[in-house]
Formats: C-alpha cells, sequence, structure tokens
C-alpha cells in the first residue's frame, strides 16, 4: 500500500543490500521506525527481492516498497581453494543493486520537495548508489552496518592499528580471525571495490548492536571514529522482542512437533541463508546428531527453495535410514520457518548456527545459547563474541583451532555438551540473564529504546 507523505513531515528512505540478512535488519528497523508514525520508502531490486521481503511480515501501512527490475547478472565459479564458504553469489547481487543510483535519485527528487527533511539509512556497501545526496539541502544520509561492534571493532583495528589495546584485547587478538581467513579472493576485492569508507556524506552510522551485549566495542568504535559531528547509534536488536504468531500466515506444521516437546529440550539447527553445506558435512552433521540422543530440529533446504544458491544443483540426501532410526526426536524441515518464533519458543533449548549477526542477534534476544559453526565473512568474529566473549555458547567449528572438517564426533560431543551438562546449563542460564537484560533494553525507559527515541527525536528536529 502506497503511502501519503505528510507535506514538512521527516520522510524515511531505505536502501538495503538485496541479500536476505542485509535486507532483514533494515525491513525490522523500519517497522520500529514506522511505530513513529515516520512514512518509509524501501528501494530494491526485484529479481533479488520479492522473495526476501515476503518472507519477513511487516503488518503496518506506513511503508512503501519499490521494486525496480535491474539488470541480472552471473556468479564468478567459486574458488576451489579457498579455505571460507564466502558466497560469491553476493556479487552480482552487486553489481545489479548498483544500479539503483538513477532510482533512488528519482525518489529523493519526489519526495525531498515535499518534506520537512530526508533521511535516508542506506547499508554500507550501497553507498555508490547514494552517493548524491549531498545534491539535496534536506537530506541526510546514515550508514548502517550490519555487524557486531566486536566485528566491526577488529576491522577497524585490522586497517589502522588503533587504539592501544588492553589486557584483555590484547589476549583475544591473538586468536581473532583476519580477513584473509574469511573471504575468498574474489570476497574480499568485492568487498574492497565497495569503499566502506564513504562516511563522507554520511551524518552517522547506525548499528543493528546493543550497549547491553557490545558496550565496550561499542564504546571503543565511538572513540576511534565518531569524535566528530558524526554519530554512532546503537539501535539493535532491531528484531521484535516479542513473538506474537502473524495470524494472516499459516502457522507452520513443525509447532505441532515443538509443542509437544519439553522446555528447553529441542536444539534448532540452521545455517541462514547464504551458506550452502556439501554432501559429506550433512552427513557428518546427521549423525552426531543421531549419535548425541538429543532432540533436535533441523532446516535443511534443497537449493531451489530460493536461497542465494538458487541454481546450485544440491538435493539433500541424509544417511539411509536416518529419519526412521531418529524417529519421533528429530524434525528435518526443507522450507523457510519463522526462526525468530522458533527461538522464542520455550522448547527450544539451543541453537547450532553458523553465527549470522541476525541469527546471533535473534538467539541472544530470546536468551537461546549457540553451538557456533561459522563460515565465512563476520560470521568467526560473531562466533568468537559468542563463545569466548559472552560465554553464551561453544564452537562445533573452532575457527580459532583452524578447524577445517567437523566430524559426527565432534558434532555429538557439541551437541551433548550443550544440551545435556552441567556447562550446558550454566552457559544457558547466561544466555537467559542476557536475553532477559536485551528485552528490558527495549522498553519504554530502557537503554536502546532511549537511544531509538533520541535518534528519531534528531531526525524530526
Ligand atoms: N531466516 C528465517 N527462516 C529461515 C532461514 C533464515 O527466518 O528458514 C532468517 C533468520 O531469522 C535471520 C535471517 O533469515 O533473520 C538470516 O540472517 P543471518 O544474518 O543469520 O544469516 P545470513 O542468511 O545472512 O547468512
Amino acid at each position: 500500500m502506497a503511502v501519503i507523505d505528510q507535506p514538512d513531515a521527516t520522510v524515511v528512505v531505505m536502501v538495503p543490500f538485496p541479500a536476505q540478512g542485509h535486507l532483514n535488519q533494515l525491513l525490522h528497523l523500519s517497522r520500529l521506525f514506522a511505530t513513529y508514525n515516520l512514512p518509509i520508502h524501501v528501494l530494491t531490486t526485484t529479481i533479488h527481492n520479492r522473495q526476501a521481503t515476503t518472507r519477513i511480515p511487516l503488518s503496518t501501512t506506513n511503508i512503501t516498497f519499490h521494486h525496480h527490475a535491474t539488470p541480472h547478472f552471473t556468479s564468478p565459479p567459486p574458488d576451489p581453494n579457498a579455505n571460507t564458504k564466502f558466497p560469491t553469489q553476493l556479487i552480482p547481487a552487486f553489481e545489479s543493486a548498483m544500479h539503483l543510483r538513477q532510482p533512488f535519485n528519482d525518489l529523493i527528487s519526489s519526495v525531498a520537495p515535499k518534506a520537512k527533511r530526508v533521511v535516508v539509512i542506506y547499508d554500507y556497501l550501497m553507498g555508490k548508489v547514494v552517493q548524491d545526496v549531498v545534491l539535496h539541502d534536506n537530506v541526510e544520509a546514515y550508514m548502517f552496518s550490519c555487524c557486531s561492534a566486536f566485528a566491526s571493532f577488529w576491522y577497524h583495528y585490522e586497517a589502522k592499528k588503533t587504539p592501544k589495546l588492553d589486557s584483555e584485547l590484547e589476549l583475544l587478538l591473538k586468536d581473532v580471525p583476519t580477513n584473509d581467513g574469511c573471504y575468498s579472493m574474489e570476497g574480499w576485492q568485492f568487498i574492497v571495490s565497495t569503499d566502506v569508507s564513504q562516511m563522507k556524506f554520511s551524518s552517522g552510522t547506525i548499528l543493528d548492536a546493543s550497549r547491553v551485549i557490545e558496550g565496550k566495542y561499542i564504546d571503543l568504535i565511538e572513540q576511534e571514529d565518531y569524535q566528530g559531528d558524526q554519530k554512532l547509534y546503537a539501535l539493535g536488536p532491531f528484531n521484535p522482542v516479542e513473538i506474537t504468531h502473524d495470524s494472516s500466515h499459516k502457522r507452520h506444521q513443525l509447532f505441532d512437533w515443538l509443542e509437544k516437546q519439553s522446555p528447553n529440550s529441542v536444539l534448532y539447527v540452521s545455517f541462514g541463508t547464504t551458506t550452502s553445506m556439501d554432501k559429506k558435512e550433512i552427513q557428518e552433521i546427521a549423525l552426531g546428531l543421531e549419535k548425541s540422543d538429543q532432540r533436535f530440529l533441523w532446516v535443511l533446504r534443497d537449493a531451489d527453495k530460493g536461497d542465494i544458491f538458487e541454481g546450485e544443483n544440491r538435493k539433500i540426501e541424509l544417511p539411509k535410514g536416518f529419519q526412521e532410526r531418529v524417529g519421533e526426536r528429530g524434525l528435518v524441515v526443507g522450507d523457510w520457518v519463522p526462526q525468530l518464533e522458533i527461538l522464542g519458543h520455550p522448547s527450544t533449548g539451543g541453537f547450532m548456527s553458523h553465527c549470522g549477526w541476525n541469527s546471533c542477534m535473534e538467539s541472544m534476544t530470546m536468551g537461546v545459547p549457540v553451538a557456533a559453526w561459522p563460515m565465512h565473512s563476520d560470521q568467526p568474529r560473531n562466533a568468537m563474541l559468542i563463545t569466548k566473549v559472552l560465554n553464551v555458547g561453544l564452537y562445533v567449528r573452532d575457527w580459532t583451532q583452524r578447524d577445517e572438517f567437523v566430524t559426527s564426533t565432534k558434532v555429538e560431543e557439541v551437541v551433548r555438551r550443550l544440551m545435556a551438562s552441567k556447562e550446558g546449563e550454566e552457559i544457558r542460564n547466561r544466555a537467559a540473564e542476557l536475553g532477559a537484560k536485551v528485552r528490558q533494553s527495549v522498553t519504554d525507559g530502557g537503554i536502546t529504546r532511549m537511544e531509538l527515541d533520541s535518534f528519531v527525536a534528531h531526525v524530526t528536529r
């Protein structure tokens, strides 16, 4: 539904990067801004985002989508020698999104003359699309960085070698994953080519990060990069903290099974939308889950189910007789699932995850501990935050030990430790405590809510 922009109002224009994880965060942020009655426009590419936007229920009339057909590009072949699963499919999505510059300028020219102020919030990979904001007096831009403050801090440190590290950070430094290990060659060139330092025209940066979780790292970034006019806003979690089932959507059948399980007994297993496991890895996970004797809900989609690896010829093959042997103890689901609702369900007691930042924030919000299996980009650093800094998870694939291949024995061991041991119970209790603090922080008077109020007051001044 179209929004009728009120004259003299502040209008928000969101420019997400067209990949599910990036997009989810800005859609959730749009939902938050809509609660302040701000009209919001979201600019996206048709080919990449039609499915992505329909996956997040947004029951508000304040948001207008502008989908633009942009050219289609094909992926470079994956680098067979890369020690990473960086999804090279992101590169054609990016090339295609760069064609949004003209549609963006057209949109701004249509809304800016009628608005008091236009606030552009753009994914850090989309700086080239929005660079013409400088041509308008009443348009200001804020960069959105989709990573954790922890990962952002170490990216900064890797590039500048400042600030001087305290003893705690010194200790972490020896294990912090470096860029070399987290990206393929094409992947790293792609990130560099986006020129992420477009601070010239940016009035500040927004993070999907919470001071309750990462206060120390948010402060460090602020001290390093935000001493002038630009400001840093930590407005996370963007995702909802209270789960209400959207009655316009049919409830997923998996909840019939989840409802029957005892509290905290189920391990939810899902690796996001940019990573596909190969046949051997799937076999090892299956055998590990089987041997662990724990209950699990495993999301395992074929390649044709519309994730970023669309076009790959991947068909899921589980070990022979796996489902019969596991029986009622496990459920394998082959389609899109409402992850936040699963994490918020009382039966869910653990999350085996690739540590994409949305997944991390969602599990911390819901107080669910993580079995971390990072694959690429910021995920190894997020996994370190979860396991070594916050102690709300355990490594399955320990990047700091250069774990290359995860065996079923390792999967079994970590699942048992997390789901059925004293150590796991302590980790779960810590995760629950953190979750309670995070949820409190977004209620009236909470630290995140106040920061959001202050951002909105600033842009509507
Ligand atoms: N997601 C979901 N259902 C699925 C798979 C993913 O709701 O079946 C959501 C998940 O809740 C998260 C996002 O998709 O918000 C994935 O983002 P994340 O940063 O965790 O990983 P990415 O997919 O970007 O690697």
